[in-house]
């Protein structure tokens, strides 16, 4: 009889601290999967949702969090973003003719579609370098300073157009006026 007592308050004392230890456990996974999915999304929903799984199915919960959780953090999705902007920027920079936005070539002068030019030549030492470019990079040499080719190339190129457009658009706006 006291033999079944004794054992029976250990079995109730390690049952306890099991308990305790899973408690423990369970209390600190709940504290991991919100500060981890603080990290994953912004989104409220989802991390009520987070919460309320993690904490109604202790350590099973934990297994579908890590299998359903998005799969970068915010800071990760961040950083990737600027670098596939950067890159997308740098490729259109290099490859899209500003005029008609068609690909051309880094080396080409100008555009073969639209001709809007696309470089031009350093007066000192014979360079390609962007029509912007007040001085050359490669010999420092300034340039002379002008309207951007681009507009100005594009003027001469769809004179007859922009014409007929600007006309248009005056009788448009005298009509508009004349209504009013
Ligand atoms: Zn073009
Ligand atoms: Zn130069």
């Amino acid at each position: 009889m006291i033999l079944s007592d004794t054992f029976l308050n250990y079995l109730t004392t390690g049952f306890i601290v099991f308990l305790g230890l899973f408690i423990a456990l369970w209390i600190s996974l709940i504290i991991w999967a919100y500060r981890d999915m603080r990290l994953r999304s912004r989104d409220l929903f989802a991390r009520v949702l987070t919460i309320t799984v993690v904490t109604l199915l202790p350590i099973i919960g934990i297994l579908i969090y890590l299998i359903l959780r998005p799969s970068e953090t915010l800071a990760e999705a961040f950083e990737r973003s600027l670098l596939e902007e950067a890159l997308l920027q740098e490729i259109e920079k290099k490859s899209s003719c500003p005029g008609c936005s068609r690909h051309v070539e880094n080396r080409w002068q100008i555009c073969p579609y639209c001709h809007v030019r696309l470089k031009r030549n350093c007066v000192s030492c014979g360079e390609l370098v962007e029509m912007q470019w007040a001085i050359c990079p490669y010999c420092a040499s300034e340039q002379p300073v002008e309207v951007s080719g681009v507009d100005r190339e594009s003027d001469r190129f769809e004179l007859d157009t922009d014409d007929q457009a600007l006309l248009y658009d005056e009788e448009e706006s005298t009509n508009w006026t004349i209504s009013d």
